[in-house]
């Protein structure tokens, strides 16, 4: 059976790195790292990500701003808050939450976010800096960067020459998961939809990372045996089993099946979950110390 990778642990790890590094900043520099959360309209999933990103940096310690827009806001408004934030020294990182109203142009926004403080690593400078292997200047998305740490937990930092298959190529999972990976020597393959023949590629990978947001697709057939097995997916579906109208998350590998095959493997919930919030926190706590003009902390 596979070793369970407990992201929940790793996360309350990292956390209490980053507030252990917090109180140092503040201390010896007063710099208090300051994080802002733009939220347009009324989302319910958004509205809980955003409300748990808050509270994670007042528990890290830090000067924590939250905007709250009305869905009819324009994109010239967004603009002009961002604009704010950028050339605000209490902000050292900001944050639009995703998706935004229709009527918006989220890559806009995006890059309108000064690459240094776009903590969500999405800005093309982030994204450039990652793709060349900059990695000590970039900002890198959380999700893969926390799916980079509990792949480290399990493998060790080096992973020269294991063979990686990354299921999913969006720009926020997938694309920089491989480009990670690559940076650190992995032979990387990215799998996606028209992929032919998933199941015999993802049975010849050492790492496997699940990005496609399809519950349980991934079977435990196509998992070599020994492999470090990374679901990022979360999907909600039906648990009648639970009562009537009840609810499950589940990942994007069958889990039950995948653990028997598996070296390691993250669980759906409390596997990749915890760590992108945590991430989060590392990120603007790095944009902090940039910004005092200090070396990045480890
Ligand atoms: P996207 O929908 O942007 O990308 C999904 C990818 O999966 C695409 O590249 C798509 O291929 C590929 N894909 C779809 N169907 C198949 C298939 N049958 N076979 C092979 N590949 C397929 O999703 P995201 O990357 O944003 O998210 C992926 C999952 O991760 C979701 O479940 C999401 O909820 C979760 N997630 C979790 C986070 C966390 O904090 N743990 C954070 C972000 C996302 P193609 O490009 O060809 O269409």
């Amino acid at each position: 059976m596979a070793e369970i990778i407990d992201g929940r642990a790793v996360a309350d790890e990292v956390v209490q790195t980053v507030k252990r590094l917090t109180g140092e900043l503040v201390d010896a520099r007063a710099i208090t790292p300051g994080l802002a959360v733009v939220i347009v309209g009324e989302d319910p999933a958004s509205q809980v990500y955003v409300s748990s990103k808050g509270r994670k940096a007042k528990e890290c310690g830090f000067h924590s701003v939250q905007h709250t827009l009305p869905a009819e806001t324009s994109e010239e408004q967004l603009v002009a808050i961002v604009h704010d934030l950028n050339a605000d020294p209490a902000i050292h990182g900001i944050l639009v939450q995703l998706p935004l109203p229709a009527h918006i142009d989220a890559g806009r926004i995006i890059q309108t976010i000064a690459p240094e403080k776009d903590v969500d690593g999405f800005h093309y400078i982030n994204v450039g800096k990652l793709g060349t292997g900059e990695l000590d200047t970039a900002f890198v998305p959380c999700t893969p960067a926390g799916s980079m740490l509990l792949i480290e937990r399990v493998r060790g930092k080096d992973l020269s020459g294991l063979s990686a298959v990354v299921v999913g190529r969006s720009n926020i999972v997938g694309k920089p998961m491989a480009n990670l990976l690559l940076a650190a020597n992995c032979t990387v393959t990215i799998a996606h939809s028209r992929t032919k023949d998933l199941p015999a590629l993802a049975r010849t990978a050492d790492i496997l990372v699940a990005a496609v947001g399809r519950p349980e697709m991934i079977k435990g057939d196509w998992v070599k045996p020994g492999a470090t097995v990374i679901d990022v997916g979360i999907n909600r579906i039906a648990a009648p089993e639970k009562g009537e109208g009840k609810s499950r998350l589940v990942g994007d590998v069958a889990f039950a099946e995948a653990e028997k095959a598996a070296g390691a493997i993250t669980p759906v919930p409390g596997g990749v979950g915890p760590m992108t919030i945590a991430l989060l926190m590392a990120n603007t706590l790095v944009s902090a110390y940039r910004a005092a003009g200090l070396k990045r902390p480890t």
